[in-house]
């Protein structure tokens, strides 16, 4: 059999256990192996724990990777947390509203990665539906050691412009751009995801590949 030559993951993907979305874990699975996916990674709204379940399922979709990260609320916005399977930062977004800053490098430092979920904002000038203008959110812009962010988000399809400006900030700046469908729903799961030039099985293979930069967004 021909070696794989790229791996496609879905980033950003939450299923009933984030208590907004009603989206069944085996449909999320079933809707990811459909659309060709060869990895998922849940990430409900904060908390590590709420995604447990998801860790019974692997036996029945072996050839899906499933992987647990958390979408954490930060005053630099939302940020995707992959690669931290202790729990002693769980809490963290619990109760207050983490520091951007703090947060990506504690991860950093825990040995996984904080990546800003969907940093774009509307301009101030914007008018009608049809004349938004989109820029970077300027939250982010004041961050240091990132890592990446997410590129494409598959709420922002409507919108492929968000996806280029986001896409010449991450190259501008020399970080890593990520795709992620933020599905809330099996329908929408893979309608954005990452792609990587290796295959990624665990965690410790996503923060690697992560940190390698060789990988880019896609939509479908
Ligand atoms: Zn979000
Ligand atoms: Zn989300």
């Amino acid at each position: 059999m021909a070696r794989k030559q790229t791996f496609r993951i879905d980033l950003h993907v939450h299923s009933i256990y984030s208590g907004e979305s009603l989206a069944d874990p085996r449909d999320i699975l079933e809707a990811a192996l459909e659309k060709g996916l060869d990895g998922i990674c849940i990430t409900e709204h904060e908390s590590m724990y709420a995604s447990r379940p998801f860790e019974e399922l692997r036996k029945d979709y072996p050839s899906l990777v499933i992987l647990r990260g958390v979408e954490l609320s930060t005053d630099a916005g939302h940020m995707l947390v992959y690669g931290i399977d202790d729990t002693e930062w769980n809490d963290w977004g619990k109760y207050k509203m983490c520091n951007g800053q703090e947060l990506i490098d504690r991860v950093r430092k825990l040995g996984g990665i904080a990546i800003p979920a969907h940093p774009w904002q509307v301009m101030e000038s914007s008018g009608s539906q049809e004349g938004l203008q989109f820029t970077v959110d300027e939250r982010i812009t004041a961050l240091s050691n990132l890592a990446a962010i997410e590129v494409c988000n598959g709420k922002q399809l409507g919108h492929p412009v968000i996806c280029e400006i986001l896409g010449a900030f991450a190259k501008q700046n020399g970080i890593g751009g990520i795709g992620g469908s933020d599905a809330h729903t099996p329908e929408n799961v893979g309608n954005a995801y990452t792609v990587f030039r290796a295959p990624v099985y665990s965690s410790r293979d996503l923060v690697r590949a992560l940190l390698s930069k060789v990988y880019y967004p896609q939509t479908l």
